[in-house]
C-alpha cells in the first residue's frame, strides 16, 4: 500500500516509510536532500529495494515545461527524484548567472504538488571544490546552433548531468524538447559513454498565446514579450509552408527571419534548419528536419523549435 501524499490526500495511517520518505504526523511528504553523499546513499538504497527512479534535473524557478517532465517521471517509476541547481559551469562571464531568477520556496511547494519524491539541491562549493578540473566534452552535435554562441554551453551541461546522474543513479532521465540540442547531446553522451540510463524527451510546453515557457521569460517587459510570440508565430508559419510543399531551407529561414524582425526588440542569433539527429544544416527538408532558432528580445535570450516535416516527395 503507497502511504498517503501530504496534504492532498487527509488520511492519517500510520506506516512504516521507506528510505527516501519523510513522515510528518503520519503524512508522507517529499524528501530535500542537499548533501551529494546523502543523497547517493539514498539513491543506492532505493536501487537495493528494487525501485525504479526517474530523474528530471533543473535550473529551478519551475514553470509548466518543468512539471511536465515530472508528471511523466511519475508516471513511469517509483521514486521521482527532481534536481534544482543553477550550474555556473555552463554559464561564459556577461551571461546571466547572477540575475537567474531563484524561488526555491516557491519550487518546493510546485515539486511536491507533482509527487516528486525528493529534491537535490546542492552548492557551487559541493559540485566544483577547489581543485576540480574534469569537464565532458560532446563534440559533433554541440558544434552547430548554441554552441557556436555559447562555445561552453554545452561542456558545462554534459559535466553538470554527468555528475548528477552519478549522484541521484537514476534509471530513467527526462529532458525537454525546448532544448533540443540539449537533449541530443545528453543522448549521445550517454551512449558514448555507456551510463546506462534511458533518455526520455518530451514535448514543448507553451503559454496559451504559443510563447514556449522558460525560466527566462521572467525578464520579458510587457512589450518585450509581446515581440517574443513573434518566435513561435514564425515557427507555425514555417510548418505551414513545408505542408504547402516548401523544401528550401533557404526561403523558409528568410521567411522566419522576416517574421521575427518585423518586431521591435529583437535581435537574431541563429535560425536555422538542421538534420534532428546530427544538428548539421540540411539544405532541404525531406523527411524530418529541426527548425532552431535563438532570439535575443531585449537583453534575454530565448531559443525555441520545431519539426518541419515534409509530407509531399
Ligand atoms: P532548465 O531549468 O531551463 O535547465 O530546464 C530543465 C528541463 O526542463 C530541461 O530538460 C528543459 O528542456 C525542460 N524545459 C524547459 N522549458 C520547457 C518547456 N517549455 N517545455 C518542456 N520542457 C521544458
Amino acid at each position: 500500500m503507497k502511504p498517503p501524499r501530504h496534504p492532498s490526500r487527509r488520511l492519517f495511517i500510520f506506516v512504516e516509510t521507506k528510505s527516501w520518505q519523510c513522515s510528518v504526523n503520519g503524512f508522507v511528504t517529499m524528501k530535500i536532500v542537499d548533501n551529494i553523499e546523502e543523497m547517493r546513499n539514498l539513491a543506492e538504497s532505493i536501487r537495493r529495494d528494487g525501485k525504479k527512479i526517474a530523474f528530471v534535473p533543473t535550473m529551478g524557478y519551475l514553470h509548466e515545461g518543468h512539471l511536465s517532465l515530472m508528471r511523466y517521471g511519475r508516471e513511469i517509476a517509483d521514486v521521482l527524484v527532481a534536481s534544482i541547481y543553477v550550474n555556473p559551469a555552463q554559464f561564459a562571464p556577461g551571461e546571466d548567472f547572477d540575475q537567474y531568477p531563484r524561488d526555491f520556496e516557491r519550487d518546493r511547494e510546485l515539486s511536491e504538488e507533482v509527487g516528486v519524491d525528493i529534491i537535490f539541491t546542492t552548492t557551487d562549493e559541493q559540485m566544483y571544490p577547489e581543485g576540480y578540473q574534469t569537464y565532458v566534452e560532446v563534440k559533433e552535435v554541440t558544434k552547430n546552433l548554441c554552441g557556436r554562441s555559447r562555445p561552453i554551453f554545452f561542456r558545462g551541461v554534459a559535466t553538470v548531468v554527468t555528475k548528477l546522474f552519478n549522484i541521484v543513479k537514476p534509471h530513467v532521465a527526462i529532458f525537454g524538447e525546448k532544448d533540443y540540442q540539449q537533449l541530443v547531446t545528453i543522448k549521445r553522451m550517454v551512449n558514448d559513454l555507456n551510463f546506462g540510463i534511458e533518455i526520455i524527451g518530451r514535448p514543448i510546453v507553451r503559454e496559451p498565446d504559443g510563447l514556449a515557457m522558460s525560466s527566462r521569460n521572467a525578464y520579458l517587459s510587457k512589450d518585450e514579450r509581446k515581440s517574443a510570440l513573434s518566435l513561435s508565430r514564425s515557427l507555425k508559419i514555417a510548418q505551414e509552408m513545408v505542408k504547402r510543399g516548401e523544401k528550401s531551407s533557404s526561403r523558409i529561414i528568410d521567411r522566419v527571419r522576416k517574421e521575427i524582425l518585423s518586431e521591435p526588440y529583437t535581435e537574431i542569433d541563429y535560425v536555422q534548419i538542421v538534420h534532428p539527429d546530427t544538428i548539421t544544416d540540411v539544405e532541404e527538408v525531406t523527411g524530418g528536419a529541426l527548425l532552431a532558432l535563438a532570439v535575443k528580445v531585449g537583453k534575454t535570450r530565448l531559443i525555441d523549435n520545431c519539426m518541419l516535416v515534409s509530407v509531399r516527395s
